[in-house]
């Protein structure tokens, strides 16, 4: 035994109870937390099985896709990314990218590692793409790949999609989607907006524990796939042998992460009995509650109004205020975790998430009088009275 260690000094978890309003993960209720700690089976136990094929199907359901290879990948959302370019990828192909945040930067340098020709199709930090840039950036060129992130964390951008979409498709190119921070907040509809590839994340708006990236590809996305000259690049997240274990052969590739599958469906579950729509306009209704405190508060937001993802919201850090310093008092006073700015926006604003589980009314009114209390005391000038007033407005005209 190392000299000086003693177990006796690693003490029982006891990890506090926040209230997660960051960019992720977010709040997990009870029932996820409990199905998590359910007996593990094996990984090949036909009762297992059967909870992956019920998983699958909420999968889609929440996806609304048809798509057969519907999956929940071993890995957080970043390996949702990666397997969605390792598999469609081959050295050589030229992948159009949209590159606004941080996320789309992340593609960029994921795409460019597995030899990609990458056409970065680059944006303002915290505004949409605009469907004449993209169409400048795709004149005259046939990418085989067009990626795009649909709700930008980095910068609380959600970016519209059916002009972008069609201007791709024009060009034959497939479509991939990054819906880590949008899919079950608002709406994603895979099959009827002509995705091709799509991938998220568990622990955004699905309000489960991260480990797990679900991910969907269409026909087209596998026939690219099958017509590859060369192996999958990464043999952990080769969807032709992960697709085995999930489909119809069910022969073994990796280990499945058992309890993490029963946590995501038991998420997913809680989805879809709240219904989608319902969900959504959940997730809108405290944003805009959020919104007309902050502006209430004094304070203003980042993003223009019409661009706005209602499940994480940029919030300009006022004159006089101490960035860190507010963020470490929120959590330590009330519980609450914010994000930090990244990138061009680091030290300008702060990340409030309205994801899953933690978009409630409850949150909403505990951050406005939280922040409004930790800004008083560093003598910045707010209004807590009118940002309660105004946020309390927004909930009694949507009763
Ligand atoms: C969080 C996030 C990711 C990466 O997911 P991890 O779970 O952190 O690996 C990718 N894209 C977007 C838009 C995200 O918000």
């Amino acid at each position: 035994m190392t000299p000086g260690f003693n177990i006796a000094d690693y003490r029982d978890l006891e990890p506090s109870t926040r209230v997660l309003m960051g960019p992720g993960p977010s709040d997990v209720p009870p029932r996820v937390l409990r199905a998590m700690a359910a007996p593990t089976l094996g990984h090949l136990d036909p009762e297992f099985l059967e909870l992956m094929s019920e998983t699958q199907a909420l999968l889609r359901a929440v996806f609304k896709t048809e798509n057969a290879l519907t999956i929940p990948v071993s890995g957080t959302g970043s390996a949702g990314m990666e397997a969605c370019f390792a598999n469609l990828v081959e050295p050589g192909d030229q992948v159009a990218i949209v590159v606004n945040g941080v996320f789309g930067t992340r593609m960029v340098d994921c795409a460019g590692r597995l030899g990609a020709e990458v056409i970065s199709i680059e944006a303002e930090w915290g505004r949409a793409v605009s469907a004449e840039a993209v169409e400048k950036a795709l004149a005259g060129k046939q990418p085989k790949i067009f990626a795009f992130v649909h709700a930008e964390t980095s910068t609380g951008v959600l970016q519209p999609v059916a002009d972008i979409v069609a201007l791709a498709k024009a060009t034959g190119a497939l479509v991939m989607m990054d819906c880590v921070t949008s899919l079950a907040g608002v709406d994603v509809a895979l099959d009827d907006w002509g995705i091709d590839a799509s991938f998220s994340g568990t622990q955004k708006c699905l309000s489960c524990p991260p480990g797990l990236a679900p991910l969907s590809f269409n026909e087209k996305a596998v026939a690219k796939l099958r017509g590859r000259k060369d192996k999958v690049p990464s043999w952990y997240l080769d969807l032709t042998m992960v697709g085995d274990y999930w489909g119809a052969s069910r022969k073994y590739h990796h280990t499945a992460p058992i309890n993490m599958i029963y946590a995501l469906r038991e998420a997913l579950r809680i989805i879809l009995e709240e219904g989608l729509e319902a969900r959504f306009s959940r997730h809108l209704l405290n944003h805009n509650a959020l919104v007309a405190g902050v502006e209430a508060m004094g304070l203003a937001m980042q993003v223009p109004s019409e661009e706005r993802l209602p499940t994480l919201n940029l919030v300009r850090i006022p004159d006089g205020a101490d960035d860190l310093a507010t963020r470490k008092a929120l959590l330590t006073q009330f519980g609450i975790e914010i994000g930090a700015g990244l990138g061009p926006l680091a030290g300008k604003v702060w990340r409030v998430g309205l994801q899953g589980h933690s978009a409630t009314e409850r949150n909403v009114m505990l951050f406005l009088v939280g922040l409004a209390s930790v800004l008083e005391k560093q003598g910045v000038k707010v209004r807590p009275a009118e940002a309660v007033g105004a946020a309390q407005a927004v909930y009694r005209a949507a009763r």
